[in-house]
């Protein structure tokens, strides 16, 4: 049986996966707590995040 990849939910997962611009830690957090600053970098506690784009396989 092959496996199946869903479009869908590759943007789903990686649409709520951030990466810090400083130190490139990745994280999962809600975008919408992104876009308000609620969220930092626990590796280096900055507020610059970036989201993660889609790897082109
Ligand atoms: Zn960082």
């Amino acid at each position: 049986m092959a496996k199946k990849v869903f479009p869908e939910a590759m943007g789903r997962l990686y649409n709520r996966v951030f990466v810090c611009k400083v130190c490139k830690a990745k994280m999962r957090a809600d975008s919408a707590k992104v876009r308000l600053g609620k969220v930092k970098c626990r590796t280096c506690g900055s507020h610059a995040l970036r989201p993660k784009k889609k790897p082109l396989v």
